[in-house]
């Protein structure tokens, strides 16, 4: 399967005077929210949380999908467009389950994880916002020229240096391909990273530098998504967005809290893996797109909402701080470096002006003599 799809370069620059989503999210009076109530025709277009039923009057209940507009992703996530939500968890099945065959391809857009399960042990997902189950296709990574970028979701305003999406269709359509073309056929997990040192994802990483040449892949030995990705269950942030306005593929997705672990030495082996033209890939994030109007919710959080996002964001500063602590102690180096080579070459120049004022001296000498 292609993955051109869904790593597109970010041509589509964010339209001007667009309209962003902030602090009149704020109000926490039903009656201060006027929008829409959908009809449910179908879970996944309308989230009815428990709380929150879609036949009150004035209720924040909104679809999460509006067809009217082709909202794109990835988006900027800021506290003031989450609503809470509160869902039947996710279930997972077969997430044990071994592979028979498993193997990591360069596309020359990204690295992918393929795993081919016997039929009825592919790793499956079912609850939460989902009607019928959907079915584990890959795994593929963002990332960027620095540690600063890289994610194609933002929180606040930052990005993360590393972002994983693992890619499920929609099971009742039998097919990938077909499932693609489908408004509610695909759904997207999502993980971002942040560098610390006990990484998970090492086993296989380790191998990128087997995969630095374009369209080149590897076997692996066969794990299962559990020994690597901490299943998502609860406490994640659902919304809808399409890969782009042009290609109308719609995708749920699905951002956990928990970020993963990612090290400097994994991240520099990403940013060596080669595009098609040969040179590496630099980055294979696309811009993010305006929230607008856009239904997005924290589902079944475990932490304050509130909170949420600073959490992710708390991890990422102190991730910053030591960077920086790092950074200026280099820096230090850098400089003091710099001063020691200023003082040599001052010395240097002294003692040519030593010299120079000697042969002068010598030569006044002899003028004397004379
Ligand atoms: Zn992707």
């Amino acid at each position: 399967m292609s993955e051109s799809e869904d790593v597109e370069s970010g041509g589509d620059k964010i339209k001007e005077g667009s309209r962003r989503h902030e602090g009149n999210r704020n109000d926490d009076s039903p009656t201060g929210d006027n929008r829409d109530v959908s009809p449910n025709d179908d879970n996944l277009n309308d989230v009815s949380p428990n709380d929150d039923s879609p036949n009150r009057p004035g209720s924040r209940h909104r679809a999460l999908r509006d067809s009217k507009d082709f909202l794109e992703s990835p988006i900027d996530l800021c506290i003031n467009s989450i609503d809470q939500s509160e869902m039947i968890p996710l279930q997972w099945e077969n997430y044990q389950s071994n592979p028979l065959f498993l193997k990591m391809t360069n596309t020359t857009n990204t690295v992918v994880l393929n795993g081919l399960y016997p039929t009825r042990f592919v790793p499956t997902l079912n609850g939460g916002p989902l009607p019928s189950p959907y079915k584990f296709v890959q795994l593929h990574f963002h990332w960027g020229e620095r540690d600063d970028l890289g994610s194609e979701h933002q929180v606040e305003g930052e990005a993360f240096p590393l972002e994983a999406h693992v890619v499920l269709y929609k099971s009742d359509y039998g097919d990938y391909e077909i499932a693609k073309s489908m408004e509610d056929g695909i759904i997207i997990l999502v993980y971002m990273f942040q560098i610390q040192q006990n990484s998970r994802i090492l086993e296989f990483t380790k191998h990128l530098p087997k995969l630095k040449d374009p369209y080149s892949q590897i076997p692996l030995d066969t794990v299962s998504l559990e020994s690597f990705l901490p299943p998502l269950i609860a406490d994640y942030i659902l919304y809808f967005g399409y890969m782009a306005s042009s290609c109308k593929h719609g995708v749920f997705w699905l951002i956990s809290r928990t970020t993963l672990a990612v090290t400097e030495a994994e991240m520099e082996d990403f940013r060596k893996i080669s595009g098609s033209a040969g040179a590496s890939i630099g980055h294979n994030f696309r811009e993010i797109k305006p929230t607008l109007d856009r239904a997005i919710f924290m589902v079944n959080a475990e932490k304050d909402m509130k909170r949420v996002l600073h959490v992710l964001l708390q991890g990422k500063s102190q991730t910053a701080k030591s960077k920086g602590r790092r950074e200026s102690k280099r820096g230090s180096r850098r400089a003091s470096r710099k001063a020691s080579k200023r003082s040599s070459k001052v010395a240097k120049r002294s003692s040519k002006v030593a010299k120079r004022s000697s042969k002068v001296a010598k030569r006044s000498s002899k003028v004397a003599k004379k």
